[in-house]
């Protein structure tokens, strides 16, 4: 059971903000990951509470910087580096727990923050709002050149989504989605071929009929110099 930092009450299930003090508690990577804070500030800023973000070293694979708010504890990650980040903290994923999935779903605090979208802390524009893989139940707001903002707590839902297997459940649907489109690519192949056989067909139809013209000019021009 993870405790309060600043009171010590205990949290209830996935949510950041301890019910009695109101403290908001780093429950993404507390526990899970060391890190250090970089002092300068990078001139990314949140989109949640428009101040500057920090950026924190997870010195995975030696130097590893996201940016954090200390306010709303979000965080930001460079392209790829959310993926990078699961795959280096999860491991030992034994199988997809179908009940599992369902239940941190149904378990997790509605997100804080009514549904809009949100600034790239680093362009401005406004953010795609994406499901993050199959039945975790996270909308991440994309900005495609920059990057991944999550709101504080979803990457700590995102790490329970992976080791009850989420991940392998994805990779299954994409797999299911790569069959259908190879099977439906290939029955429209076949419909091609199809038409093709038709057209020939009909092609070799007309083979004869080409053979007898001559014949049928020749019997009119033999009828036309009846009439010389
Ligand atoms: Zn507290
Ligand atoms: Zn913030
Ligand atoms: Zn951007």
């Amino acid at each position: 059971m993870a405790r309060c930092s600043n009171c010590k009450a205990p949290l209830s299930p996935a949510s950041l903000i301890c019910g009695y003090c109101g403290n908001r508690n780093d429950i993404d990577l507390r526990g899970i990951h060391y890190y250090t804070t970089h002092e300068s500030d990078t001139p990314r800023t949140c989109p949640r509470c428009n101040i500057r973000l920090k950026s924190l070293d997870l010195k995975l694979h030696n130097r590893f910087l996201i940016e954090r708010c200390k306010q709303c504890m979000g965080l930001f990650f460079d392209p790829g580096e959310l993926e990078a980040l699961l795959e280096a903290t999860v491991s030992n994923v034994s199988g997809i727990d179908p009940v599992g999935l369902k239940a941190i779903n149904e378990k997790r605090p509605l997100n804080q923050y009514p549904i809009s979208y949100i600034k790239c802390p680093v362009c401005q524009q406004l953010m795609h709002r994406v499901n993050f893989g199959a039945k975790s139940g996270v909308v991440v707001d994309r900005c495609k050149n920059h990057g991944v903002w999550l709101d504080g707590g979803e990457l700590r839902h995102l790490f329970e989504w992976m080791k009850l297997g989420g991940k392998l459940l994805e990779q299954e649907r994409q797999e299911q989605r790569r069959k259908e489109r190879e099977q439906l690519e290939k029955e429209q192949r076949r419909k091609l071929k199809g038409y093709d056989d038709e057209s020939s067909a009909f092609g070799s139809f007309s083979e004869p009929l080409r053979q007898s013209d001559p014949d049928l000019f020749s019997i009119i021009l033999k009828a036309f110099r009846l009439f010389l």
